[in-house]
C-alpha cells in the first residue's frame, strides 16, 4: 500500500523573469519515505526545492503539505510546520561556534531551553564529531563536517519533511557514504526526506522512489531500485557496472 503523502506537488511552474525553469512538475513524497530527484547540472533541482520551501516568487501550481494547500505561505511558517531545507551552499555562521549554529536551528520553533538542550543532545549523538568541536568556530570545519552541521542545524528545527540539496557535493566518497548512512537513519526515525542529488548512484541506493529531472521537466519516475536498473538511467547517470555497484 502506498504511504499517505506528506507532500504532493502538481503542475509546479517556476520562472526567473521571462524564462521558465520548471515546466509543470508533479512530485509526491510519501510519509516516512526517502524520495530523490536526480538530474544533471541546471535541470532545475535547486529551483524545485527552493520553490517548495517558499523562497521563490514566480511560482504557480499546487502544493499540498500534510493534505493542506500551502503554496503562498511564508518560509517561517513552512519551517514552523516541519518543512526544513538544507541548502546546497551550507550557509553557516562561520564566526559563530558549532553549538551556537545548532541552537539557531531551534530558534524558529520557539522551543524551551530544556527542549533545545534535548535536541542538541540528540544531534550530538548522531554527529559525535560536532560534539567534540562544539566550541570551535564553524569556519574551521572540513567540508564533510560543514555538511553535518548544516543537517544538524536543520534537525534542531524538528523536521517532518527534510529537504536536502546535493548533500554529497564536493565531499570525498567515504564522507558521502557517512552522510547517506545518516540520511537512511533519519528515515528510520520517521522523518520524510526529499533528496536532490547529482550523485545518482548514492541517491538511488538510499531512496524508495525517484524522479529524473531534465531541463525543467520530469523525464522518468519509479521505484528507486527499478530506476537503478533502467537502461536509460544506467546509460546517462550510472555508467557501466552500475548493477554490480548498487
Ligand atoms: P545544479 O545541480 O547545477 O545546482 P540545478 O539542477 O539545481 O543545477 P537550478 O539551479 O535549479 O538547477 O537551475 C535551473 C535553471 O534555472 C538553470 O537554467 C539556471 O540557469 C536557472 N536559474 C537558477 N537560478 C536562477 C536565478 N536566480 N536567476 C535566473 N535564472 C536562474
Amino acid at each position: 500500500m502506498e504511504p499517505t503523502p506528506i507532500l504532493e506537488i502538481s503542475d509546479l511552474r517556476v520562472s526567473y523573469g521571462k524564462v521558465e525553469a520548471l515546466h509543470g512538475i508533479d512530485i509526491k513524497v510519501g510519509a516516512g519515505q526517502i524520495v530523490t530527484v536526480i538530474g544533471p547540472n541546471g535541470a532545475g533541482k535547486t529551483t524545485l526545492l527552493t520553490a517548495i520551501a517558499g523562497l521563490l516568487s514566480n511560482v504557480s501550481g499546487t502544493l499540498r503539505y500534510h493534505g493542506k494547500l500551502r503554496l503562498d505561505e511564508e518560509v517561517e511558517e513552512m519551517v514552523a510546520s516541519g518543512m526544513v531545507l538544507v541548502p546546497e551552499t551550507r550557509e553557516l555562521f562561520t564566526d559563530m561556534s558549532i553549538e551556537d549554529n545548532l541552537m539557531l536551528g531551534a530558534y524558529i520553533r520557539r522551543e524551551s531551553a530544556r527542549e533545545r538542550d534535548g535536541l542538541l543532545k540528540s544531534v550530538f549523538q548522531l554527529f559525535p564529531r560536532l560534539e567534540e568541536r562544539r566550541n570551535q568556530q564553524a569556519a574551521t570545519l572540513s567540508g564533510g563536517e560543514r555538511q553535518m552541521l548544516a543537517i544538524g542545524r536543520a534537525l534542531m528545527a524538528r523536521p517532518k519533511l527534510l529537504m536536502l540539496d546535493e548533500p554529497s557535493l564536493g565531499l570525498a566518497p567515504r564522507i558521502v557514504k557517512d552522510i547517506f548512512e545518516i540520511i537512511a537513519n533519519l528515515r528510520r526515525s520517521g522523518t520524510s526526506i526529499l533528496l536532490v542529488e547529482q550523485n545518482a548512484r548514492a541517491a538511488l541506493h538510499v531512496a524508495d522512489f525517484a524522479y529524473v529531472l531534465e531541463t525543467g521537466a520530469v523525464s522518468l519516475q519509479g521505484n528507486a531500485a527499478e530506476l537503478a536498473n533502467d537502461p536509460r538511467v544506467i546509460e546517462t547517470y550510472l555508467g557501466l557496472g552500475a548493477r554490480r555497484a548498487t
